[in-house]
């Protein structure tokens, strides 16, 4: 275990250079550990050093790691991973943030499925910033149509939107895409939408989602190591 807490405390420096760099408090920064494919037990070991919002793709790992660590109570689950209408429910019922939206039918399975009983689900909407046919995602001009739409759901919270970039060390089309989705998130702000998330930064890219602006990093592999099948 002791890697994995020392992954944590070199991802959490990374954070902390690249907000120095910037001039941004790395307090505004959230960290989601993504731990698809990695055990309960890695979790409860993070969670024991502090770590509290995990990020998930699978419903049914999500819901089979949710029952195991049932007694850590506070922990923040994040759905990540696409979506389909035949699993809405099980999402509604465990997780406190979903990131993948870019469907009004999801979103409204979504706010009817939440129990009520627990907070309105918070939700980021997905935008295809790099265009590649193979992303799900928004087109840009989607955007707004859906969340005009996704405000009024009752048990949802709009809290901003996420994208997943080209997979690229050029920091120059990392810079232009994500960028996309800040300007998005200006113009949403401008027609009165109040938003505080941008979920843009991963593993390999997150230095350059910092100096756009994210606010929260979904990082994965450089703290958990290398998965063994693919997302
Ligand atoms: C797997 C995944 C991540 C984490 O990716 P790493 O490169 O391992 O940090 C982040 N976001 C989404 C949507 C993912 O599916």
């Amino acid at each position: 275990m002791a890697t994995i807490f020392t992954a944590l405390q070199d991802v959490q420096a990374r954070i902390d250079t690249a907000c120095t760099a910037v001039g941004r408090n790395p307090a505004e920064v959230k960290l989601l550990a993504v731990s698809k494919t990695f055990p309960a037990s890695d979790i409860h070991a993070l969670y024991q050093f502090g770590q509290r919002a995990f990020g998930e793709n699978y419903v049914q790992e999500l819901v089979n790691k949710c029952q195991i660590l049932a007694e850590c109570k506070d922990i923040e689950w994040h759905f990540i991973g696409p979506l389909q209408s035949n699993k809405t429910r099980l999402v509604a019922e465990n997780a406190a943030w979903v990131h993948t939206i870019d469907r009004l039918k999801i979103a409204e399975r979504l706010s009817a499925q939440r129990p009520q009983h627990l907070p309105p689900l918070n939700i980021c909407l997905q935008v295809n910033v790099s265009g590649e046919a193979s992303k799900s995602g928004l087109a840009a001009d989607e955007v707004i149509a859906l969340a005009e739409q996704v405000v009024k759901l009752p048990q949802l919270c709009l809290r901003g939107l996420m994208c997943i970039p080209e997979s690229s060390h050029d920091s120059t089309i990392l810079a232009q895409q994500f960028s996309v989705l800040v300007q998005l998130k200006a113009q949403l702000q401008a027609r009165g939408l109040t938003l505080d998330t941008l979920s843009m930064g991963m593993s390999n890219d997150l230095e350059s989602a910092i100096a756009a602006g994210s606010t929260l990093l979904r990082v994965g592999s450089a703290i958990f190591g290398l998965r063994h099948y693919s997302s």
